[in-house]
């Protein structure tokens, strides 16, 4: 199943290395950190697969380059190269080296930028790219700055070591190989190659152990099996349910962006089903999850075929929005915090209470940036006068998120069909009167085609402009 450009490269390598089992590494359980013993990695020469630079970025290979030139080793790793052996175009490289975050500094020197405190990063600015570069680390505990808190996850992790020890912290097999920059090979520990093959995601080590130390890890398991169409077997998938609690603990920022990540990635209908399947949903979206398990829920009934259209949205190389999102998420747990049900909510001063009532708590969760959380009480205030304020259409096709309210209108009657008649209306108001919508903002991210495509900063400026000016009238 493993190919790039048609031909499959490890085939090749399956069949000549064969009996891969001998490689597999024993792990060890010791204070809460997994060990391994004497695992002599599998390199697969530059004729037996084929990673060809000529698929790699010019700068990622700079960076390379310029690292090995400087007397350091230097590798590629992680989701670049497992993609690029699935054969998919790869989303970003990562770059790991033994040079720590200071000696890439004097390397580099005004291109790199070192971030992060509880991983010290090296980034790197390649024209108008940033590339990051990480120092190999180990997974001892018994030297430098690591932090394990008493549930098992790891706090802090800047303890550098080598190659050797580096491939043991990784998530999944599937994305811990390496490409050598040296003489382009790649260095397999942990039989990354057989479970690619194979279609299958697996830890390296124990799961629960690694869930534990990390649930972040959890959420990646699903996002990787729908980005790349592989199984989790059961030992990666047993354990999810009964650790999904854990999620509460992990950073609320660092969630929301692990929630972009799998909502926004162009698989969120799948990504939706899995985090379910797996009791994972609920570490994310507590308040959707206790809506989607009443009898009736609009939430079931309406997010898979939105999130499908998201997905058909990002296919089609459009924009999307978080709030949009967060908007569909949180609108059933909305009028169930009031206590009534969708169509009764016509009170733009209940709406908003409880809305920041519900996106307060979502925020607990997955800290929700104050403009999504303006913008998602926008797109809701927006389905009132949808519903009840037609006769000032003008008006209304001039808000800042008309586009996505209609938009979020017309998901609504999916559950609704009598919402369809409205849906109909506004669909004709913008055929018969586009001047109306030319002052409108029009918004990138709900489902449908928008009038423009603007940047942020126009988004922004446009946004107070046109609000300013509907004011006015
Ligand atoms: P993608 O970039 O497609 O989201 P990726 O696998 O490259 O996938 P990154 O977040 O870019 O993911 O991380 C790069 C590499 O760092 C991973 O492939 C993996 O080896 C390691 N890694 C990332 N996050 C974790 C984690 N939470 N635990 C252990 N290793 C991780
Ligand atoms: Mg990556």
């Amino acid at each position: 199943m493993v190919g790039v450009g048609g031909s499959s490269p490890l085939a090749t390598t399956r069949i000549k290395l064969n009996g891969s089992d001998l490689f597999r590494p024993v792990f060890i359980s010791k204070n809460k950190v997994h060990t391994h013993v004497n695992v002599i990695p599998r390199i697969i020469s530059r004729s037996e697969h084929s990673i060809s630079r000529s698929n790699i970025d010019k700068g990622v290979l700079d960076i390379l380059y310029t690292l090995s030139r400087s007397g350091y080793e230097a590798y590629l790793v992680g989701g670049g190269l497992r993609d690029m052996l699935l054969g998919l175009e790869p989303k970003d490289f990562d770059v790991v080296t033994n040079a720590t975050p200071e000696q890439i500094k004097t390397v580099f020197r005004s291109r790199c930028r070192i971030i992060g405190r509880r991983f010290r990063l090296a980034h790197i600015h390649v024209g108008d790219k940033v590339i990051e570069v990480a120092t190999f680390r180990a997974q001892s505990d018994e030297r430098g700055d690591r932090l394990i808190d008493a549930q098992g996850m790891v706090r802090r992790d800047n303890i550098y070591g080598t190659r050797d020890e580096d491939v043991w912290r990784r998530d999944f097999t599937i994305n811990a190989l390496y490409y050598n920059i040296d003489d382009f090979s790649l260095v397999d520990y942990v039989g990354a190659i057989d479970d690619l093959n194979a279609g299958q995601i697996r830890l390296i080590g124990d799961p629960s152990l690694r869930y534990r130390e990390d649930p972040v890890r959890m959420i990646r398991a699903i996002r990787f099996a729908c980005k790349l169409g592989l199984e989790l077997p059961k030992e990666t998938a047993t354990p999810l349910p009964l650790l999904a609690h854990l999620l509460a603990e992990t950073a609320p920022a660092r969630l929301y962006e692990e929630v972009l990540k799998l909502f926004h990635g162009g698989q969120a209908a799948c990504v939706f089903e899995k985090l379910r399947q797996h009791g994972l949903l609920a570490g994310l979206f507590e308040q959707t999850e206790y809506c989607l398990q009443q009898a009736s829920s609009w939430s079931a009934a309406v997010l898979p075929k939105a999130l499908s259209q998201t997905d058909a949205r990002i296919a089609n190389g459009k924009g999307v929005n978080p709030a949009f999102l967060f908007a569909l998420m949180m609108w059933e747990p909305l009028w169930t915090a009031l206590d009534c049900d969708e169509q009764t909510l016509v009170h733009i001063d209940d709406l908003l209470k409880a809305a920041a009532t519900v996106l307060n708590e979502q925020s607990e969760r997955t800290s929700l940036p104050r403009p999504v959380i303006q913008q998602v009480k926008e797109i809701w205030a927006t389905q009132l006068p949808l519903i009840h304020k037609k006769e000032k259409a003008e008006r209304i096709l001039a808000l800042p998120r008309f586009r996505a309210g209609y938009d979020f209108l017309a998901l609504r009657a999916i559950a609704a069909p009598n919402l369809q008649a409205d849906v109909d209306f506004w669909t004709q108001v913008q055929i018969e009167h586009p001047e109306w919508l030319q002052v409108a903002v029009s918004y990138p991210e709900s489902g449908e085609s928008s009038r423009h495509d603007f940047d942020d900063t126009q988004q922004r400026d446009g946004h107070h402009k046109r609000r300013r000016r509907y004011r006015h009238r």
